[in-house]
């Protein structure tokens, strides 16, 4: 005798089936699940159907279940990483993306200073935001694409890592994300937390910190919607046995005081070297908040504060550097390009731009900034396209300050003179000089643990 489950166990899928259950309403099972996620990384269900599966899912959302079985699927489409060797926790930390955010730069060699490991694996440009490996890439020779034998031997020799995806990582993710690509459903909840979170937990985490953004330059731009992410990422992590926090921070202005890929580097480089110019307050920071949690959940400290003061510990006496520095040159980069950051620099075109008027720097929407970073060349237009190393923009000037008429705003630094028209236009449209100061926007705003997540999961908006 049968049971009904082992029958129903025993009975062929269809993915027509599957997308007409979705299409109504249905909540799909983990089985449905994984055939949808097996058919997508092998090939074996056509892409239309994919693609309809897709809609019907953005329309009808994911219930907590679907997503994480979505995310565990995923994971376990390809080829994974196991830290195990190691002999270390893995911690690594995961932004929903953003305008001059380079804490990896910071955060990865903190943490390894402090004990962890970091095996992180970062993505390229997306939109508006910058991407780590892009970055990263301005440094001559340095390789972003490692097999996984060679990650693991920058993991044993420096504690951290930052490499691109490999070709076998979550192939199921490679093709479901080029499809929401394509067809208009990127922005679900359900769908954006398996896609994060499948690459993440295919890197063998032991835990995990998710910086999600808030504010105008954010992707997700309601504190609400942001909020339901956060909480759906960290309860589907924690199901996966990985501890997770995710917090909500500010992307109401662009991080530090640099946006581009050398100039990043420069800017985080000069932190770790102990240099603390006052633009940079803020991407010290959020860096060392992070880096504490992840020394936290790492099991190195017993508190979030207490990894905070050993991440200060690890830049005050410059071990991080160190550890960067051997990263770096393990991944086959030259360092000696920091010795004179500024001789290295060398931008087809700069264009000052001035403060049109007095009064405090009252709005920054970062999103069209991040545009106008883009538009220099930092960027790229389509896929595939290259990046200029050395273009971007310097921020004089902050969200709050408050400037004189003919004051320096920005520096813009593009590819050629004719990539300046763009984004100087864009600048002057995204910031507003006003008469009233801003009003004071937190750095880090909610915090969401294991703890809370499912209440945030219970009232918040989706
Ligand atoms: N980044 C990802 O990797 N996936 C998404 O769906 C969104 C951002």
């Amino acid at each position: 005798m049968h049971s009904t489950d082992d029958l129903y166990a025993e009975s062929p899928l269809h993915m027509i089936d599957i997308i007409r259950k979705k299409r109504d309403g249905g909540a799909l099972s983990e089985r449905e699940i994984q055939f949808v996620v097996t058919g997508a990384a092998s090939g074996s269900v056509p892409l239309e159907q994919l693609a309809a599966w897709l809609m019907a899912s953005w329309l009808n959302g994911l219930s907590l279940e679907e997503t994480r079985a979505l995310a565990m699927a995923m994971r376990d489409s390809g080829e994974k990483f196991s830290p195990a060797r190691l002999g270390k926790t893995a911690v690594d930390k995961h932004s929903t993306g953003g305008v001059g955010d380079k804490t990896s730069f910071l955060i990865a060699p903190l943490a390894a200073a402090c004990g962890v490991a970091v095996p992180m694996i970062s993505g390229r440009a997306l939109g508006h935001t910058g991407g780590t490996l892009d970055k990263l890439e301005a440094i001559p020779g340095y390789r972003t694409a490692l097999s996984l034998s060679e990650f693991e031997s920058v993991l044993m020799k420096c504690g951290a890592s930052i490499v691109s995806q490999t070709p076998s990582l979550v192939p199921a993710d490679r093709v479901l994300y080029a499809l929401r690509d394509r067809t208009g459903t990127v922005e679900n909840a359900g769908l954006i937390c398996a896609s994060i979170l499948s690459k993440k937990l295919a890197a063998g985490l032991d835990a995990l910190v998710l910086d999600v953004k808030t504010g105008s330059g954010a992707f997700l731009r309601d504190p609400a919607q942001s909020e339901f992410l956060a909480a759906l990422m960290v309860a589907t992590a924690e199901a996966a046995g990985a501890r997770t926090v995710a917090l909500l921070t500010d992307m109401g202005r662009p991080l530090g005081y640099a946006a581009g890929n050398w100039i990043e580097l420069v800017e985080a480089v000069d932190l770790l070297g102990g240099k603390r110019p006052a633009e940079s307050e803020d991407l010290r920071e959020l860096s060392l908040i992070l880096a504490g949690w992840m020394i936290h959940l790492g099991g190195l400290a017993a508190t979030p504060e207490a990894g905070y003061a050993r991440a200060e510990k690890a830049l005050g006496d410059g071990s991080a550097l160190r550890i960067f520095f051997e990263m770096i040159e393990a991944q086959g980069g030259d360092t000696h390009v920091f010795d004179n950051p500024a001789q290295f620099h060398k931008p087809g075109a700069t264009e000052v731009i001035s403060a049109w008027d007095s009064g405090s720097i009252a709005e920054m929407d970062t999103t069209a900034l991040g545009w106008a970073v883009q538009r220099t060349g930092a960027g790229r237009e389509k896929a595939g396209e290259l990046v200029d190393p050395h273009a971007g923009i310097i921020f004089h000037a902050r969200r709050g300050a408050k400037v004189k008429q003919g004051e320096p705003l920005a520096t813009l630094y593009a590819t050629t003179a004719a990539q300046l028209a763009e984004p100087s236009e864009l600048l002057r449209d995204a910031i507003t000089i006003s008469a009233v100061p801003p009003e004071f926007v937190p750095l880090v705003g909610r915090i969401i643990t294991r703890e809370n997540a499912e209440n945030y999961l219970r009232n918040a908006v989706r």
